[in-house]
């Protein structure tokens, strides 16, 4: 039995569980206030706080987690990175109060504080460039540090950049990017299936399958607008007269350009579907 370590509350658990959900993996919660549960055939996850993750996976109470990497990086454990799951996406990033006359790097001189949930993440950027400062541990919040007098800059993370705005702060250096990984300690052999089964649902997500009607004549100019995986496949259709059938996999991000092109070369009945699973 392979025990995963899942985040047990907020945007990364609700993410964490449909992901595990679209790999096959539902969540079988022991009762209501399961703190584990069994996620089919041979896995089982411990539920607990996203912080705790890379504790867990590096002690080897679970064979491995999912968490920020960030969050991963604080611990100063040794923990590999499996997979990027693609959400989660931030950074940790240095800020300073709007008037504290700081806008670059260069511009912090003196023994300044720095207040941050991430002490060690912090140091190592500050000793790395060089920078003499004192770091001031912080459970959360960092961005009301400079409104209370702690400290002039902040080091925390930021995703859309408005709660440091809101707070009068300006994004002076990037430290690290995150996202949610999935984590692991040394030994990884057993998770390889794991990792195929959520590269598969990753994949997918991107992707979605065109089906449309195409005139025989535009099938040389729609290999331009469906590249396909391996080219597009071309279906004849009974009595479809001129018209053959045509189904390919396409970025999802760009589809209504897809769509857009494919009706320029005169396609009828487009269906776009999403895909489960994608193994090239
Ligand atoms: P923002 O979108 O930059 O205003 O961020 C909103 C709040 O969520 C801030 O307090 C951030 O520190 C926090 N935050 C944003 N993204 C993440 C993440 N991926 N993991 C944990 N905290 C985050």
């Amino acid at each position: 039995m392979l025990k995963l370590a899942l985040p047990n509350k907020g945007r990364l658990a609700e993410e964490t569980r449909e992901l595990f959900d679209d790999a096959g993996l539902p969540v079988q919660a022991r009762g209501e206030r399961a703190l584990s549960a069994s996620l089919g055939g041979e896995f089982e996850a411990i539920f607990v706080r996203a912080q705790d993750i890379p504790e867990f996976v590096a002690d080897g109470a679970a064979d491995a987690g999912v968490t920020g990497w960030d969050l991963a990086c604080e611990s100063g454990r040794t923990l590999r990175d499996l997979l990027d799951l693609e959400f989660g996406s931030c950074r940790l990033v240095v800020a300073a109060r709007e008037e504290s006359g700081i806008a670059g790097l260069d511009d912090i001189r003196g023994a300044r504080r720095v207040a941050t949930p991430f002490p060690r993440l912090a140091r190592s950027f500050f000793d790395r460039m060089g920078i003499p400062v004192e770091v001031v541990p912080v459970s959360g919040a960092a961005e009301i540090a400079p409104h209370l007098g702690i400290a002039d800059i902040v080091v925390d993370l930021t995703s859309t950049g408005s709660t440091l705005r809101v707070n009068g702060l300006r994004e002076v250096a990037t430290v690290m990017g995150s996202s949610a990984r999935l984590i692991a300690g040394q030994e990884t052999g057993r998770l390889a299936q794991l990792v195929a089964a959520l590269t598969s649902v990753l994949r997918a997500r991107g992707q979605r399958y065109v089906m449309a009607n195409v005139p025989r004549a535009a099938l040389e100019r729609l290999k331009a607008v469906l590249p396909g995986l391996n080219g597009p496949t071309v279906i004849d259709v009974m009595n479809g007269g001129d018209l053959v059938a045509v189904h390919a996999v396409a970025p999802a991000c760009s589809i209504y350009r897809t769509i857009h092109d494919l009706k320029a070369l005169g396609a009828q009945g487009i269906l776009v579907t999403r895909i489960e699973r994608l193994m090239p």
